[in-house]
Formats: C-alpha cells, sequence, structure tokens
C-alpha cells in the first residue's frame, strides 16, 4: 500500500510529502520543505527506510530541509531534480529574493527528463515537466493511485505565481492544461502549499482555469 503523510513545514507553510510503501518500508520525501529532522522522526516512527528526495523544484522553501534530512541517513539518499532548475538549486532556491539563508544543500544527482519513471516499492511514479513556476518545475504523477504531486503548478483555487525570475504565464498555464488538466476528473492534487484538491473540481471551479 501507499501511505502519504503530508507535512506542513517552514517560513512559507510548505507541504512536504512522506511517502512510504507499507510492504517494502521504502520510502520518498517530495520537497523536504524545512525541518529535516522531524521529517525523518515520521520516517523512524513508521520504520521507513527514506531512498530518494523527489524535487518539483528548487525554491528555498521546497528545498530547506534538504541538508539535515540527508545527514540523518545512511546511505545518503539520491535527489532528483529537473536540470532547468539546476541553477535556482545553486543559488539556494533564491534564498536572497526571500531575505534568506539556508546553508549549503547537497547536490541533486538524479537529472529528470520529462516522461521518466521513478519507482517507490511497487510503484511507479511519471516525472511530467511543467514549467511556468519555474523553468524545471516537475509534477510526480501515480497513475494507479490516481494522485498526483504539483508543487506550485496548481493550488485549490489558484495556480503558481509567475512575477518570481524564470517564471512565465502563458508557459504556466499551458502545462496546466497539457499535463494536469487531461488527467481523469478524480484524480487528487497534492499542492506544495495549501489543502488538497481533484482534477474535476480545479477544471469546474479555479478562477484562473475558466
Ligand atoms: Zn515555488
Ligand atoms: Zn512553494
Amino acid at each position: 500500500m501507499l501511505e502519504i503523510f503530508p507535512m506542513v513545514l517552514g517560513p512559507f507553510g510548505t507541504n512536504a510529502y512522506l511517502l512510504g510503501d507499507t510492504r517494502s518500508h521504502s520510502a520518498v520525501v517530495v520537497d523536504p520543505a524545512w525541518d529535516g529532522e522531524l521529517i525523518l522522526e515520521e520516517a523512524t516512527r513508521r520504520s521507513w527506510h527514506i531512498e530518494q528526495i523527489w524535487l518539483t523544484h528548487a525554491h528555498i522553501d521546497h528545498i530547506g530541509g534538504i541538508a539535515e534530512l540527508v545527514k540523518g541517513i545512511q546511505p545518503a539518499p539520491k535527489i532528483a531534480i529537473h536540470p532547468a532548475d539546476l541553477p535556482l538549486h545553486s543559488a539556494q532556491g533564491g534564498a536572497a529574493l526571500f531575505g534568506m539563508h539556508i546553508g549549503p544543500t547537497p547536490e541533486p544527482n538524479i537529472h529528470l527528463r520529462h516522461g521518466q519513471i521513478l519507482r517507490l516499492g511497487e510503484f511507479d511514479f511519471e516525472t511530467r515537466h511543467c514549467p511556468g513556476h519555474t523553468p524545471g518545475h516537475v509534477v510526480f504523477c501515480c497513475a494507479a493511485e490516481k494522485v498526483v504531486f504539483c508543487g506550485d503548478v496548481i493550488f485549490w483555487g489558484s495556480i503558481g505565481r509567475t512575477d518570481l525570475p524564470g517564471g512565465d504565464y502563458d508557459t504556466l498555464m499551458l502545462s496546466i492544461h497539457t499535463q494536469i488538466l487531461c488527467l481523469p476528473n478524480e484524480t487528487r492534487l497534492l499542492s506544495g502549499h495549501g489543502g488538497e484538491t481533484t482534477v474535476g473540481y480545479e477544471r469546474r471551479e479555479n478562477p484562473f482555469l475558466t
């Protein structure tokens, strides 16, 4: 069974998701937003082993917990990111823009491409490139479980901001229409901020998409 444990962490109230395959006890963290030691505690409590870290994008509030998290895990988990967000990652996730600072964060060592399949236990997650909020934003889609980890592309009743460096409104809208709204209505959308929603709800109700 795939178990999903969301945690709201850090100064921007970012959703970090701890995912575990209850059969193999393998685990993945999508966007270790902040407070890496808290994420590790939750994994340890469940006897889960965190094997990989999957980043939807490299903004500071989605990568701020990586260093602490990785420090406590042997062997160190692999870190996956789309290469178009590597410059942002190297710039501490744009920390200076937000008047913040984080220490050095371990280098990602999996460079994602559109369509790449990531595995957690018996579950496949398809990487979909969804630029617009950042150039290298991706979402992770598990068709079998009808769930997408969609970072800052789309939120309950809203969409990602496009006014930060590397953002582009038309590109974001194209990503939402071609990569998210084409999924079945009942697909759950687990975003980087705020509550859970579905493709069908956003198709009907999202004021930015009608
Ligand atoms: Zn962001
Ligand atoms: Zn964010």
